[in-house]
């Protein structure tokens, strides 16, 4: 079933220019890219990005290395787009992660791992709409 999911290229990847790298590894993997931009993002929308993880201990952590260089938010569309993504990207911690996927090729810690994928097709559509309203879906 073709579906939509979204991914973030995170400030580690812009600050060591893996952008394009990322992005030609998504492609490669058959994901289309139906939207994309290039942002800062804020303090306030990266509190309420990772609001499911305020009680966690690194959510400041998460939220101060969010919010320190630019972000590619970018929806995506592919067979199992979700589920396939999370394939690609790998673990969460790079040291974890299969060999070949994105966070093990360019992530370097649990916090500072490449990029983000969403975890379930609720969570996609949400987290799509966050970024992007439906009439830049193309
Ligand atoms: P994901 O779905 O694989 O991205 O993982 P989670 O939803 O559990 O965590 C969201 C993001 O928080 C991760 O991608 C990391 O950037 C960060 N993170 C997760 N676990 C930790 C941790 O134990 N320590 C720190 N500093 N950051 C973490």
């Amino acid at each position: 079933m073709t579906e939509r999911t979204l991914t973030i290229i995170k400030p580690d990847s812009t600050e060591k220019g893996n952008v394009g790298a990322i992005v030609a590894h998504l492609e490669r993997e058959g994901f289309r890219i139906v939207a994309a931009r290039m942002m800062r993002l804020t303090e306030t929308q990266a509190r309420a990005f990772y609001e499911v993880h305020r009680e966690r201990p690194f959510y400041d952590d998460l939220v101060a290395y969010m919010t320190s260089g630019p972000v590619w938010p970018m929806a995506l569309e592919r067979e199992n787009a979700v589920s396939y993504l999370r394939e690609v990207m790998g673990a969460t911690n790079p040291a974890e992660a299969a060999e070949g996927t994105i966070r093990k090729l360019y992530g370097e810690s649990i916090e500072r791992n490449a990029i983000h994928g969403s975890d379930s097709p609720e969570n996609a559509a949400k987290e799509i709409a966050f970024f992007f309203p439906r009439t830049e879906l193309v």
